[in-house]
């Protein structure tokens, strides 16, 4: 008989400041290295609803959405 192991080391991985909420529609966001020409540019969370965008600096401030020509 296996032993199953504790819930708490499969959610050790995700540690906490690497999962982040989009504050406009509440789906799950992504750490994405993003390059802009006319805005700043950096590590920023990305909303991973792709009607949605939103950009949120890795302080945590809104940074706008993500505009994709
Ligand atoms: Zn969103």
């Amino acid at each position: 008989m296996a032993t199953k192991k504790p819930a708490k080391i499969a959610s050790a991985k995700k540690g906490k400041g690497w999962v982040r909420t989009c504050p406009a529609c509440n789906s799950d966001m992504a750490m994405a290295k993003i390059l802009r020409v006319e805005a700043s540019s950096g590590m920023f969370w990305l909303c991973s609803n792709a009607s949605c965008n939103t950009l949120v600096t890795s302080a945590g401030a809104n940074a706008g959405v993500l505009d994709l020509k």
